[in-house]
């Protein structure tokens, strides 16, 4: 049987499929929705169809941008020969927030993980190996701790140690497992500054 009219219970199924969100919060946003005023619920849905529509890769590190080159990469005060690896945008953000790094990142885009059936080809690999023919001095790997973070960081050393590149992993200082986007300024500071060479 039906509850809510079908309008409703579209907009509850619809918002049920993001990530965290189970069936009660659903139904509580969508009934927040309902009584939100009307251009407020528009610039809400402009919001999320302007932002899949134009935000795509940046051309250089991968990371998302509305421009052809995200902010960092286009910056003339980045350290452009020291490049940060991480898995996700949500990871550059927790280094960025700590506004000490200056080099530039590159966003792999997920991890390997033969488990997940994830091999190398699936992340962004390639295209960190066609960045290192430029003018690189140092890539910092700042993957994850988790089994498929060390996996990653492992098959990148492996790969930029012929190109006579300096490489380095961030310290332990992040937790085994741990998601760098939960972790404190301080701590990801510090896990860069002891950084080890590779
Ligand atoms: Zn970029």
């Amino acid at each position: 049987m039906e509850y809510y009219s079908s309008q409703i219970t579209k907009l509850i199924e619809e918002l049920s499929k993001l990530p965290g969100i189970g069936a009660k919060s659903a139904q509580r946003l969508a009934f927040h929705i309902i009584n939100m005023p009307q251009e407020q619920v528009e610039r809400l849905s402009e919001a999320m169809v302007d932002a899949r529509k134009n935000v795509r890769y940046c051309k250089e590190c991968f990371t998302l941008t509305d421009q052809e080159l995200c902010p960092i990469c286009s910056s003339a005060g980045r350290d452009h020969q020291t490049i940060m690896v991480v898995e996700n945008t949500r990871d550059l953000a927790a280094y960025e927030k700590t506004g000490k790094y200056e080099g530039v990142y590159h966003v792999l885009h997920g991890a390997i993980s033969p488990m997940l059936g994830i091999g190398p080809g699936e992340i962004k690999l390639k295209e960190l190996m066609q960045r290192l023919q430029g003018d690189v001095k140092e890539v910092i790997i700042a993957t994850n701790s988790s089994l498929e973070g060390e996996t990653t960081a492992m098959y990148i050393s492996k790969l930029v140690k012929p190109t006579g590149i300096k490489v380095s992993r961030i310290a332990s200082g992040v937790p085994v497992g741990g998601d760098l986007e939960y972790i404190d300024e301080v701590t990801l500071l510090r896990a860069l500054e002891g950084r080890v060479e590779l």
